[in-house]
């Protein structure tokens, strides 16, 4: 048990229920008193303070709500003022880069997004093109509240500092891409940096298929696969944020070479290049072949469909363990298993059925993907969003002074 000195720990309970507060606002957008009241069982006078302190440091605005024509006088209705606190979000993808400004719930007031050629690239030519889009972007929107960075990236991250241990499809190696943003972004914001299928599970949770959900299996399928673990609400990452590549599970002893090293990962079984080679196709044709399979499955064709079945077979046999290791309540299927779900779930049930242990498959729905290509990038926001989110009260005037100025 902790135990505080009275006034410290007033203080203590002020930040958790200002905590409380603004995560409802961002997550659930505007809402009454009466609801904050019902959403966080703090009292109504509690709720009234809290909110002023919201509206005083202009976080938050208070509206009159229309009369419904019921007794009694309508509860104000408190929102969220997106100019007031924006992050910059960062999406370093396999074919693509973007940058957006996301303001305080959750609202993209600006995005940009441009096509990369694949392959590998210097982490000079990537920092210094982002850092043009952003400089853009933070230009034209003429807005100086910026508060944090966030960055999503196709590689395994190392949270504390940002430090890309591989990106194969980048081809980095160990690249301290913290430390080269914040040299390059000309901002003393705060960067957070995190791996692009962990800020995808995140944003599917938040703004997604997944709102409400506790446990979460995202599972996000390109040229390699990556994966983002929910579990009691909150990411599963690992000691120092390498956890969650479900793409290197091992599953096939006499599999083909993995771009990490090793052998039979489960990405090298249901990767982009698994489907092309299944369906005839160039396995290294990228994404226009990919979508020239999903046409030519959906025209009916024995071949993409047979190809998309055996897919689903993979897919079903890592699903399988990441279920009995986690018990989700949700699968959520992101990139190409997202696009070709209509394909794949009939054989990846089956093949849950034969593997899964009724406990937990009895629990399992297995859904696509809501928010598309720019999950990771609004997850970035989110990561972005997170110390304001833990802690507003460092953006809130002291109390001290709030009440000098009131009873002045
Ligand atoms: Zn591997």
């Amino acid at each position: 048990m902790r135990l505080y000195a009275v006034g410290q720990r007033s203080e203590t309970v002020r930040r958790a229920n200002l905590s409380a507060i603004v995560r409802e606002l961002h997550v659930s957008g505007a809402r009454s008193r009466s609801e904050l009241v019902a959403r966080t069982g703090l009292t109504r006078s509690a709720i009234r303070g809290l909110i002023g302190e919201f509206v005083d440091a202009g976080l938050a605005s208070e509206v009159r709500a229309t009369p419904l024509g019921g007794p009694g006088r309508p509860s104000p209705v408190v929102r969220p003022n997106p100019e007031s606190a924006v992050v910059l979000a960062i999406d370093i993808a396999v074919d693509s880069l973007a940058v957006a400004l996301v303001g305080l719930g959750g609202e993209v007031l600006d995005l940009v997004r441009v096509q990369r050629p694949r392959g590998h690239s210097s982490v000079d030519e990537i920092v210094g093109k982002l850092a043009e889009l952003s400089g853009d972007l933070r230009a034209g929107s003429g807005n100086d509240s910026l508060i944090g960075i966030g960055v999503a990236v196709v590689g395994v991250v190392r949270r504390t500092d940002g430090l890309v241990s591989t990106a194969p499809n980048l081809g980095w190696r160990d690249v301290p891409l913290g430390s080269r943003f914040a040299g390059a972004l000309n901002s003393v914001a705060p960067i957070s940096i995190a791996n692009d299928a962990d800020l995808g599970a995140l944003a599917e949770v938040r703004r997604g298929v997944a709102v409400g959900v506790e446990d979460v299996l995202y599972v996000h399928g390109e040229v390699g696969v990556g994966g983002g673990l929910i579990v009691n609400g909150r990411p599963l990452t690992g000691t120092a944020g390498f956890g969650g590549e479900v793409g290197h599970i091992p599953v096939n002893p006499d599999g083909i070479a993995c771009q990490c090293g090793s052998v039979g990962c489960w990405e090298t079984e249901v990767g982009e290049e698994a489907l092309l080679r299944l369906a005839g196709h160039p396995p290294g044709g990228g994404w226009n072949e990919v979508e020239a399979v999903l046409e030519e499955a959906s025209a009916g064709s024995a071949v993409a469909l047979g190809a998309f079945d055996a897919l689903a077979r993979w897919l079903g046999i890592g699903l399988a363990g990441l279920v009995n290791v986690l018990n989700p309540r949700l699968v959520v299927l992101g990139g190409l298993f997202g696009r070709a779900h209509p394909f794949l779930i009939g054989a990846l049930e089956a093949e849950l059925d034969r593997r899964t242990l009724p406990g937990p498959r009895a629990l399992i729905r297995i859904v696509p993907a809501r928010l598309g290509v720019d999950a990771p990038l609004l997850g970035a926001a989110e990561l972005a969003f997170e110390p304001l989110l833990a802690d507003p009260a460092s953006r809130l005037r002291p109390r001290g002074v709030r009440a000098e100025l009131a009873s002045a």
